[in-house]
């Protein structure tokens, strides 16, 4: 059995660590992706950006040149720019096929108008930049703001503008070296885009760390995650424990049942032997003999039938819910009885202190109170040495009362303190058992105790004595 559990345990636990591994991994490679696309689109952002500002400033600077091109009579020069349309993002040069042999006036036979017009247009933009174009950062921050709002971003950003000097390779030919070292290795930088070429100028934008955005982003699915991960430990940690419930309940049951055997075996073992002597040796022929044996035989009986009537009453309880029917009763009177019938039955020396007012009226069932009391009386005189004394006492509460039965017995350790009032638990005393018992008593006190609205608890120490206290 232990082995079986253990191995269901670290299978389990292989599989927990499992679990966790891989929906760590999991959720490590999704952020890492979503990293990746964040870092792709506010660069692809950036650049939709720049390549509108540079587009809307070429059509600003044609603008005030197209006079040229506008289209003159005669079929000769037939090129029409449209403007900057916002949604290609580029111009649209539509040329005329009979412009490709039109002539433009004053000029000479033009054979790929569009071509001259692209070459016109870069021509422009270059003498913008070497002159003094002047670049509005701010402008190019709102709309570059309000492209990342439109792509679903909004985390905060840094827009800087940087001179990148270029670099000449042997083949002539000009390199910008736009590899920026990141100065903090958690955030994100876009690669710097061109602002004027000719200046040098490039802009960047720099991003913060963007985990807190990205798991914000990730929330329902680490959400899911994390209550999955719980659902499975939680399921985990309660299947074990019913595990080590059932297997404690199984002890307890085995032990019950070996100490139920053998006690029911020596009643059963003395009347047989009173009834052999009564029938072989002659015991018939004196009424003396006859009736020692009778009696013992009796008593016997009656043990036998009280056994047997605890267990059954421990099944019947079991299902059912114990049923009680106050009525009020004289404490002392009560107490006195049972002090009285322990005193006779007695085996030891028993010295009982009873503090109860003469008067005290309380209100409890008969049966399982005095039940109940004499449980915890007969614990008091069996678990202790030659001598006991035992206590009864009563006091008055503001809002009830409180009944103590104190003995100077060996006491209880405290570790068991609370598992003694579980039903057949018994405190180990390895193989010797001095004491028989089922380990039911004090169950059934606290279950009496509870249905009439009180609490049992107990206070002890091993070698000095306890005391059982129940508060209404
Ligand atoms: P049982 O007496 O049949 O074993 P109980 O439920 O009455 O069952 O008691 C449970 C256990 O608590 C006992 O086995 C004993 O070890 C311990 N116990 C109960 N009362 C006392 C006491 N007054 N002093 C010391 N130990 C006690």
């Amino acid at each position: 059995m232990n082995r079986r559990i253990r191995t269901i345990f670290w299978l389990m636990t292989l599989c927990i660590v499992g679990v966790y591994g891989f929906q760590g991994y999991w959720l490590w490679t999704t952020y890492q992706l979503n990293r990746r696309q964040f870092s792709q689109s506010v660069q692809d952002a950036l650049a939709q950006v720049m390549q509108r500002q540079q587009v809307a400033e070429a059509d600003r600077l044609l603008s005030g040149e197209l006079s040229m091109n506008t289209s003159s009579e005669g079929g000769q020069t037939q090129v029409f720019v449209r403007r900057f349309n916002a949604e290609e993002g580029r111009i649209r040069v539509f040329v005329d096929e009979r412009a490709k042999k039109a002539e433009i006036p004053g000029k000479a036979t033009v054979k790929a108008p569009a071509d001259t017009l692209a070459r016109r247009i870069s021509g422009l933009l270059l003498n913008h930049w070497a002159g003094g174009a002047v670049f509005d950062l701010s402008k190019l921050r709102t709309a570059y703001a309000l492209e990342l709002k439109n792509r679903g971003i909004n985390a905060p950003f840094r827009l800087d503008t940087l001179q990148i000097r270029p670099q000449k390779t042997a083949e002539n030919i000009v390199i910008f070296d736009t590899r920026t070292t990141n100065p903090n290795a958690e955030g994100v930088q876009t690669i710097p885009m061109p602002i004027n070429p000719r200046r040098y100028l490039f802009a960047q934008a720099s991003f913060g760390s963007p985990a807190l955005y990205l798991i914000q982003r990730m929330g329902w699915t680490l959400g899911s995650s994390l209550l999955l991960l719980l659902l499975t430990t939680g399921c985990f940690l309660l299947m074990l424990n019913t595990i080590l419930r059932q297997k404690k309940l199984s002890e307890v049951k085995n032990d019950f049942i070996n100490n139920m055997t053998h006690e029911l075996k020596t009643p059963i073992a003395t009347v047989a032997a009173a009834v052999d002597a009564l029938q072989h040796f002659g015991a018939l022929n004196d009424p003396q003999k006859t009736q020692t044996y009778l009696t013992i035989s009796r008593n016997n009986l009656q043990r036998l039938a009280d056994l047997v009537e605890k267990v059954l009453n421990l099944a019947v309880e079991e299902k059912r819910e114990l049923v009680i029917h106050p009525e009020p009763l004289d404490l002392a009177q009560l107490v006195n009885d049972l002090v009285t019938n322990h005193q006779v039955q007695a085996q030891k020396s028993v010295q009982f202190t009873v503090a109860i007012p003469a008067t005290t009226t309380v209100s409890v069932d008969r049966v399982h109170f005095s039940n109940a009391l004499n449980n915890l009386i007969d614990n008091a005189i069996n678990y202790s040495g030659e001598q006991v004394s035992v206590r009864l006492g009563y006091q008055a509460r503001p809002n009830g009362w409180q009944f103590t039965v104190a003995d100077t017995g060996i006491g209880i350790p405290t570790t068991y303190q609370t598992a003694i009032f579980d039903r057949f638990f018994r405190v180990p005393t390895g193989n010797l058992h001095p004491v028989k018992g089922f380990g039911l008593g004090l169950a059934y006190v606290r279950q009496v105790v509870e249905r009439h609205g009180g609490q049992v608890a107990v206070r002890s120490e091993p070698g000095k004595g306890s005391e059982f206290i129940l508060t209404f």
